[in-house]
Parts: C-alpha cells; sequence; structure tokens
C-alpha cells in the first residue's frame, strides 16, 4: 500500500494566544471566567471535567459581525478560511494611543494586505501581573477604521481586548463589522517581528454565536 507523504514546509510557529484564565482581565461591568468543578479525581472522581462560564468575548477572541451587527454573520456562518490565511503585521509607534490611518501607514501598511494586524504598545500589558483592566489602550479611531474598509481589508487583529478605544460609541465597531471586516482581539505580540505571516486562527464554531474564544497562532518559513 502506498504510504500518504504530507510535505510540510518549514514553518515556525509563534502562539500568539493569552492563556484562558479566570485572571484574565474583563470588560468592566462583565463577569470573570468562571471555573466549575463538575469531577475532581482529587476528590475521589475518576476524571476530571470541569464546567466553564464566560462571555463569548473574554480571553483571546473573535469578533464576527453578529457581535455589532443584528442580522450580521455569526460565528457558524463564517467559514474558516475568513479566519486562516496570509496576514500583515505592523508595528504601530509606542507613542500612539488613537491609531489613526496616517499611523498605519508610517508602519509600513502594504496595499493588498487582507488580514491586518496591529502590534502596539498595548502588548506591553501582558508583562504587568496581575491582570487587571487597563483602559489606556491603543486602538483604532473611525477614520482609520473607514480606511481600513476601503483598502479591502478582511480581518484586523490587535494585541487588547478591543480594535475600538475605551471610551468609543460603537462607531468604530459598525465601521468594521458592518462592512464585512472581522477582528481577533486579545492578542499577545511580544515576541512577534513586523512582517508576513500566515495566520491560523481557530476559533470556536458556536453555533450562531456573537463572538468566540480562539487559539491564534502566526506561522512563517524558518
Ligand atoms: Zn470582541
Amino acid at each position: 500500500m502506498k504510504e500518504i507523504q504530507l510535505s510540510v514546509p518549514n514553518l515556525e510557529l509563534f502562539d500568539v494566544t493569552v492563556p484562558f484564565s479566570a485572571t484574565f482581565p474583563v470588560w468592566p461591568g462583565d463577569p470573570a471566567v468562571e471555573w466549575r468543578p463538575l469531577s475532581q479525581m482529587a476528590a475521589g472522581s475518576w476524571c476530571n471535567v470541569t464546567q466553564l462560564v464566560f462571555p463569548t468575548h473574554c480571553c483571546t477572541h473573535v469578533d464576527p459581525p453578529r457581535h455589532f451587527i443584528a442580522d450580521g454573520p455569526t460565528m457558524s456562518d463564517l467559514p474558516i478560511e475568513r479566519w486562516v490565511g496570509p496576514c500583515q503585521v505592523i508595528a504601530i509607534d509606542e507613542s500612539v494611543t488613537t491609531i489613526e490611518s496616517k499611523d498605519l501607514i508610517a508602519a509600513g501598511f502594504e496595499p493588498g494586505t487582507e488580514r491586518l494586524i496591529l502590534k502596539t504598545r498595548n502588548s506591553d500589558k501582558w508583562n504587568n501581573q496581575p491582570y487587571v483592566f487597563e483602559t489606556d489602550f491603543a486602538a483604532l479611531s473611525t477614520d482609520a477604521a473607514r480606511w481600513v474598509v476601503e483598502q479591502g481589508i478582511k480581518l484586523v487583529g490587535i494585541d487588547y481586548l478591543s480594535f475600538e478605544l475605551f471610551n468609543g460609541d460603537g462607531a468604530t465597531h459598525r465601521m468594521l463589522l458592518g462592512n464585512d471586516v472581522i477582528a481577533v482581539e486579545g492578542l499577545d505580540l511580544r515576541k512577534i517581528e513586523p512582517g508576513p505571516y500566515l495566520l491560523l486562527c481557530m476559533p470556536l464554531k458556536i453555533q450562531d454565536g456573537d463572538g468566540a474564544p480562539a487559539r491564534v497562532v502566526l506561522a512563517r518559513q524558518s
């Protein structure tokens, strides 16, 4: 019988997922992730099983349009090809909190990019232990979000809990999600150099979900 040979190129993998935990900072007003042991070997059970209770937008997670668009596509509507594919990581200047289109251009944005990952000063927040929710994170202005749509970008990634500023009114979310641009949030990009990568984002396929935690990996040829 002929053996099946899979040829896998030499890929260097960077796991940019923050561990899913009860200590992850949650959006103010959201409940923290809750761990409810259902069966514990330490207590005499023959296996360990835990019930997790968590908001759909906690830890490293994704936003499908349904998050802000009442009849927008959900987690079960979007094909996996939307979450996986070539991407460009750009580094936004550390002095920037409100990211404008000029900051994206200055960071070396290349036209034709379909998946854009923003490394900002936010990634340093993952050094601050224990985590507390920090409101001064860098994120896109609504004008920059409009520019992103005009560039034909279909996915935006960022290294804190939202691509919209903390005091935003939802306009930046509606601009992206309302124009079929999906998002990945809560990335840990501390070890990532800017450049081209393969994005492997695997969110939970929650039926009709308005968001989902994800395991996210950036890969490049070593
Ligand atoms: Zn979200």
